[in-house]
């Protein structure tokens, strides 16, 4: 099926480049930009490695639906409906409610469901229902029902609910609780979880909380012969083909500990795969498969299936090796008190890869950085596995160059400013990144006897913070350009410059007007950049500028805003190791949510004129096998195709299970 084609104004001739070069940006609509990847490296890989890839991936593509179903138990019906009308309505031609009709599906695909996927709203047709209607009608797929679930606002309105003061269980969209309130769940895992278990499993992890018929509260398991069973199994059964040709006997280890898993939902099991997990850190070729992250659940307890395959970039996880090495001294080093430091810093394996299959959860926005596995225990007994992820950062840099607009040129202040971002900007970026997640999520430590949970609600917002800040204090120091991982003393201002305006400025443009800040990395951006900017007034470290009618933040004083920083780490720190629950709310209710509408209006329509995008994501290349003669699989190829709403429509197909 085609896209309506826009009608060019005058037939100006269209020059062919000489050699076309690879397009990053694929397709854009409403506020989403969609980009493909390349895989460097896949080249150099083994036959065997290419084939434990291979199946991995299709491992991880199989969990798509089950994602979609968490996000709302009306999704995986609006979807089939939506590919029902793109296969079997022909494309009106620049018929404007098509149109809408089209940019609907492609961020409901986009969002894996009808919420935003970073904003939780839902995303309502920019068609009129009763066109809606006549597609549904022409598809022989009509629900007058599910046309309700999509035009009414007051259905579903969002995704995990924003609104802190109603019962966030009832009032989000989420398929993780049926018929529950909130008080029943808390009730619930406070009579179940044991408070004295060292190594304590992560409860509620991989289950739907209900009512039985004897209106008890019930945990109903997401595994083989459970809910979710179909994706399941065809996951085990990739899985068990992978680790027939896995490159080491930790890697089978652990894919058994995982299929296990998936048989029996028990969360032992689960811990047990993650400590093999941990340990594998000799192959080339990695992956995520399973229920990880706990960001789409209200009370942060139920994970979001994500898929991740990737392999090793051994030239720049020369960097990460090197920090991995000097963790201790970092620690030991950190402007925290000495109380709250980890005397031991364990395990701390960090590595910068390339994405070769992206999934569930990361599918198509991803992450730039992982650190797993989540569960404190492990993370201080075994350690944690932390990685950059190198062609998803450049893809989105080289992107970008495809443009001629720039949030740099327009929120910068100076044309120095500018010239320090392009010189040093994305290697400070990488290395603020690198610190972040291989020593900032695993840097100190909480007092005994403080809760692990005691910062409810604010604690991803806190922790992100830590991460962060533990990153921008030494993105300055001078050990990195000792260790040679910095490549000039003065690199770190590029960094610093960037994050001040884009934790004050810059990101803004990611909320609605009118609506607050809430999501944890956005909010952890705004806290800290807001917080140095009020505590640094008297001495100008950051001062606000005004030209032309445009606001910018300059950072004045690259030495103060350090200091600043480390200030602000220490108390964080504080927080987190005392479980002061109190002190986390405030810094994050005065400093992190709210945004002076002035501003946001002005940052809103600045970033609208450049006519770029919010948010990215990205499709995947079909890894495909290469058959001989006699039908044998002898190579696997990445085939890079640019068809956004293609791709979408083959995984239904070929990965449809539930
Ligand atoms: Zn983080």
């Amino acid at each position: 099926m085609g896209v309506a084609a826009g009608v060019a104004a005058c037939d100006a001739p269209v020059k062919e480049p000489a050699e076309p070069a690879f397009k990053y940006t694929i397709d854009s609509f409403a506020d989403l930009k969609v980009m493909r990847y390349r895989i460097p490296g896949w080249e150099s890989l083994s036959f065997q490695q290419k084939e434990y890839a291979y199946h991995l991936a299709e491992a991880a593509k199989y969990g798509r639906d089950i994602l979609w179903d968490q996000n709302c138990k009306e999704n995986l019906r609006l979807r089939h409906v939506l590919e029902a009308i793109l296969e079997n309505v022909d494309a009106e031609e620049g018929n404007a409610d098509y149109d809408a009709f089209l940019t609907y599906a492609k961020r409901v695909f986009f969002s894996n469901g009808m919420h935003h996927h970073y904003a939780e709203d839902k995303i309502l047709p920019g068609c009129s229902r009763e066109y809606f209607a006549s597609l549904m009608e022409a598809a022989g797929v009509s629900d007058p029902e599910l046309l309700e679930i999509i035009y009414n606002p007051a259905i579903y309105p969002q995704r995990r609910s924003t609104e802190t003061s109603g019962d966030i269980v009832k009032n989000s969209a989420v398929n993780f609780y049926d018929g529950v309130t909130r008080e029943e769940v808390e009730k619930y895992y406070a009579s179940i979880a044991d408070p004295n278990d060292p190594e304590p499993i992560s409860y509620g992890l991989n289950t739907k909380v209900v009512k039985n018929e004897k209106g008890k509260v019930v945990e109903l398991p997401w595994k083989v012969g459970g809910i979710y069973s179909a994706a399941l199994e065809k996951i085990c059964e990739e899985l068990s083909k992978a680790a027939a040709v896995a490159e080491n006997d930790i890697q089978k280890r652990a894919i058994a500990l995982l299929i296990d898993y998936y048989k029996t939902g028990d969360l032992r099991t689960w811990d047990k795969f993650n400590i093999e997990w941990v340990k594998d850190t000799l192959g080339t070729v990695d992956f995520i498969n399973g229920f990880i992250e706990d960001y789409n659940d209200p009370l942060g307890r139920k994970a979001s299936w994500e898929g991740y395959v990737n392999i090793k970039d051994f030239e720049a996880s020369r960097r990460t090796e090197i920090l991995s090495q000097n963790a201790q001294w970092f620690e030991d080093n950190s402007p925290v008190d000495p109380r709250f430091r980890k005397e031991k810093v364990k395990g701390v394996s960090a590595k910068v890869i390339n994405a070769v299959c992206l999934a569930g959860d990361s599918y198509p926005s991803t992450p730039i950085g992982i650190n797993l596995p989540n569960a404190d225990w492990i993370r201080k007994e075994h350690g944690s596995k932390s990685v950059t992820i190198a062609n998803i950062t450049h893809t989105y840099d080289l992107a970008a160059q495809e443009l001629p607009n720039s949030t740099l040129k327009e929120f910068a202040y100076s044309k120095k400013e500018i010239e320090l971002a392009k010189k040093w900007g994305t290697i400070a970026d990488e290395i603020h990144t690198d610190l972040h997640e291989c020593l900032g999520h695993a840097s100190g430590q909480l007092l005994p006897g403080v809760s692990s949970t005691a910062m409810g609600e604010y604690a991803s917002a806190l922790e992100e913070a830590r991460a962060d800040l533990f990153g921008l204090y030494y993105t300055a120091d001078p050990k990195m350009v000792e260790l040679g991982i910095m490549p000039d003393p003065e690199a770190y201002k590029a960094e610093y410059a960037n994050y001040i305006r884009n934790g004050l400025m810059v990101q803004f443009t990611r909320v609605e007007l009118g609506r607050p800040n809430t999501e944890a990395h956005m909010q952890n951006r705004k806290l800290v950049a807001e917080w140095c900017y009020e505590k640094g007034a008297k001495d100008k470290v950051i001062v606000k500028k005004v030209k032309d009618g445009k606001t910018y933040f300059v950072v004045n004083d690259y030495v103060k805003l350090r200091a600043l920083f480390a200030e602000l780490l220490a108390e964080i720190q504080r927080i987190k190791s005392e479980g002061d629950y109190q002190a986390g709310k405030a810094l994050i209710e005065t400093y992190a949510v709210n945004i002076d509408p002035e501003l946001h209006k002005e940052v809103k329509a600045r970033y609208e004129s450049l006519g770029l995008k919010p948010y990215g994501g990205f499709i995947n290349p079909e890894i495909r096998p290469v058959l001989s003669a006699e039908g044998a699989v002898v190579d696997y190829e990445p085939v890079y195709t640019d068809d956004y709403l293609g791709q979408m429509l083959l995984y239904g197909k070929k990965y449809g299970t539930l």
